[in-house]
């Protein structure tokens, strides 16, 4: 299948290139040609499927012509291992819990699923090493790092800010060791985002070895995330839970947590492959760009600011051109898919306590979103699922002040922690860095 540029300007790709590239040569995104229908039969069973197979069956749709089938079950069983089960909040409200991955958020599947899909092409090839330089503020680094973790002929260099994540997170990518190596730069992330971006275009370092990004716009990373909708779906059908209108769409509502709408978009997919969603709703904390263009048609990218749910904290999502490409450009189609919420820091406090207080299940700063758009915007008959983007452990100190409670560490998370921290000093000149991947 060939991708195209949502910009227009670029040449069609195969999948190899758009993965190993990221970004088109417009610095459009990529999108597929085709989004495949699957059949009513695969709908009408889904709920006799695994969680593993039903999606093995959703990735065949999108990469079945350009990987073999036996290795596409593969890349699709070893990166779905561990589950993305959907849990009751209320009776009408359920959480899609994303956390049970190595690093505790919904990144892991995308991640996984892209370390595994490049080393297959690396393999075909025969190919030397291929290095691939990430620069986070938090999240991306880790999922990232566990994604790649131990897969060969993928070495991994995680480009982070000095003193400015958090240990938990700084823990999940600097004790890890094997192909991952954390780079701790005498900066802010804006100075390892430049350091990667100039390691990109150096003739010199890209002669001598081979660099590539795994960008979360990267459509290994993003159409993964398509698989747990799926899910989300057919567990809920297996208990019984849906019902259908004449026309035979069903009363699913479900609700994404967004920041660059890569989440949700892959969601979007879903529906198009017949998916049967009613609607969707994004939910924003105060980085509200999306839900002001839902409002008004226009698309009025500004500075993110800081909030509690930080990882939504996005002033310009990247993943809006896909979105708009997905519609043609219409704002009325837009609308009719999608409904968007914002909440102010306040408002997702409130929602973590009135939830915790009313059912006891404890919501992370993002996930509250989600939730809290379930509780004001479900119309009678519907039934919602909110996406519960990462564990609230994550974010520990925050969420035990605001519910006064004692969230549990899950083993996965205190092992990282009790890791050693293994981290190269680099300044943020970029001849020093150089010299570094040179003499690697
Ligand atoms: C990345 C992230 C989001 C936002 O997802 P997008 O795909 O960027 O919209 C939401 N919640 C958490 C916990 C995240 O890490």
């Amino acid at each position: 299948m060939n991708y195209y540029s949502t910009n227009q300007q670029a040449p069609l790709a195969g999948l190899h290139k758009a993965v190993v590239k990221g970004l088109a040569e417009d610095r459009g995104l990529y999108m597929p040609e085709r989004i495949k229908t699957l059949p009513k039969a695969f709908f009408d069973h889904i709920d006799q499927l695994s969680f593993q197979e039903l999606s093995y069956q959703v990735a065949d749709a999108f990469f079945g012509e350009d990987v073999e089938a036996d290795a596409l079950r593969q890349i699709v069983y070893d990166t779905l291992s561990f589950d993305c089960p959907v849990v009751k909040v209320t009776d009408d409200i359920w959480s899609l819990e994303l956390f049970h991955g190595p690093t505790l958020a919904f990144k892991d599947v995308g991640a996984r699923f892209m370390a595994r899909l490049l080393q297959y092409f690396i393999r075909q090839e025969g190919k030397e090493l291929v290095n691939v330089l990430v620069a986070t503020s938090g999240d991306t680094g880790s999922a990232v790092a566990n994604g790649f973790l131990g897969v060969e002929g993928i070495h991994v260099y995680v480009l982070y800010p000095k003193g400015k994540v958090s240990r938990i997170q700084e823990s999940q990518f600097t004790t890890l060791g094997q192909n991952i190596t954390a780079i701790e730069v005498d900066g802010v992330f804006d100075d390892c985002q430049t350091l990667v971006k100039n390691a990109f275009m150096d003739a010199e370092l890209n002669a001598k070895m081979r660099l590539t990004s795994a960008n979360s716009i990267n459509v290994a990373r993003f159409l993964p995330q398509a698989f747990y909708y799926f899910n989300a779906y057919a567990r809920m059908k297996g208990q019984g839970l849906l019902s259908y209108d004449d026309a035979g769409r069903s009363n699913l509502v479900v609700c994404v947590p967004s920041g660059n709408f890569g989440n949700i978009t892959a969601g979007l997919f879903g529906q198009q492959m017949g998916l049967p969603v009613k609607r969707f709703i994004a939910a924003n904390n105060a980085n509200d760009i999306f839900y002001q263009y839902l409002q008004s048609g226009q698309y009025d990218p500004k500075p993110s600011k800081q909030t509690l749910a930080n990882a939504m904290d996005v002033g310009d999502p990247s993943n809006f051109a896909r979105v708009y490409d997905l519609y043609g450009g219409s704002h009325e189609r837009i609308c009719a898919h999608i409904s968007g919420a914002t909440y102010s820091d306040e408002q997702i406090m409130a929602a973590m306590r009135e939830c915790h207080a009313q059912t006891g299940y404890i919501l992370d700063p993002h996930g509250a979103c989600g939730y809290q758009a379930l509780v004001e915007g479900l119309q009678p008959g519907e039934i919602g699922v909110f996406c519960e983007t990462a564990h609230p452990a994550k974010f520990k100190e925050k969420t035990d002040a605001i519910i006064g409670g004692d969230v549990e560490i899950p083993a996965r998370l205190a092992k990282f922690m009790e890791g050693e921290k293994k981290s190269v000093p680099m300044s943020k000149e970029f001849e020093d860095f150089k010299a570094f991947l040179l003499k690697e």
